[in-house]
């Protein structure tokens, strides 16, 4: 596998693959990897003949007061886990290198869209996000982009900005990947305590019960939600920062499962903050 730091060393590379004819497969990610990002990379891997990694703690995602500065990095273990799983490149760019001091350019979505869910405490994060997964597709210039169901807002986010863009990517959404209790795998869990840890099962127990319910037959969203808040906050450590129900595609708000609808929600255990949800139709 091979490992390059900036731009050019990996032009130069896909330039030399798509001579040979071959199609690339990328998978953004900012590192501390674990098996949720892995399995984008064994979905790539099936999909494309090669496989392109990005690992890099994007900086214009992250508002004031953030974890920018803390977000757990541990880059040889990504290498390992990257190696072991197939992948032919990994970028890995400094701050430097993706954004020139003077850069004012940005890629942002001016609907509602952005200002829903996760947008509404993190007001700057989905125009950090589409800025450099764009920046990442001018770069790699992939045939395939995979991304995680577990970031559905992201996923809807970015699906939306390559229609808009008129990107020639497929957008591929990858199954939420979950520790064996049922907690959704995240770079973040690291900053739980053992009593936090116990805690943060609230959110999967609440997705499981709310997902048990849409399958059961109930379509009222509200019904829904009342459900998975009760179970989170009955945990004392948990609290809420939002769980709503959402049109899939546009994020809009909804009160009845109708089309393909997304519960999702944003919970604080402690001072971490951890995202989970599923999909009714
Ligand atoms: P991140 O490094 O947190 O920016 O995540 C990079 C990619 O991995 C995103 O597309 C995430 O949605 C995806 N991802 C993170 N955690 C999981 C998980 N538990 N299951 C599936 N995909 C995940």
């Amino acid at each position: 596998m091979k490992i390059a730091v900036t731009i050019n060393e990996v032009r130069e590379c896909v330039k030399e693959w798509k001579k040979q004819g071959l199609t690339v497969g990328l998978v953004p990610t900012m590192g501390y990897l674990h098996e949720g990002h892995a399995s984008l990379v064994d979905a790539s891997v099936k999909r494309c003949d090669r496989t392109v990694a990005s690992v890099f703690v994007n900086p214009t995602q992250f508002g004031p007061g953030e974890d920018l500065e803390t977000y757990p990095r541990d880059f040889d273990h990504d290498v390992k886990l990257l190696e072991e799983h197939g992948c032919d490149l990994v970028f890995h760019p400094e701050v430097s290198e993706m954004y020139s001091e003077n850069a004012a350019t940005f890629v942002e979505i001016l609907s509602d869209m952005p200002k829903q869910l996760c947008g509404k405490t993190r007001p700057i994060h989905f125009r950090g996000v589409c800025t450099v997964v764009s920046k990442l597709f001018n770069i790699v210039t992939p045939d395939v982009a995979f991304f995680g169901q577990k970031d559905a807002q992201q996923l809807a986010i970015i699906k939306k900005m390559v229609k808009d863009m008129s990107y020639g990517i497929e957008i591929v959404g990858c199954p939420i990947v979950r520790e064996a209790d049922g907690l959704a795998k995240s770079s973040r869990n690291t900053y739980l305590n053992a009593d936090e840890r116990k805690a943060a099962l609230c959110l999967s127990k609440a997705v499981f019960a709310g997902q048990k319910l849409a399958e059961d037959g109930e379509r009222d969203a509200d019904k829904i939600l009342k459900a998975m808040t009760d179970i989170i906050n009955a945990e004392p450590l948990a609290k809420i920062d939002y769980v709503s129900a959402v049109d899939g595609i546009t994020m809009d708000p909804v009160h009845k499962i109708e089309g393909d609808t997304l519960f999702a929600m944003a919970v604080y255990i402690g001072k971490t903050r951890l995202i989970d949800n599923f999909s009714a139709q």
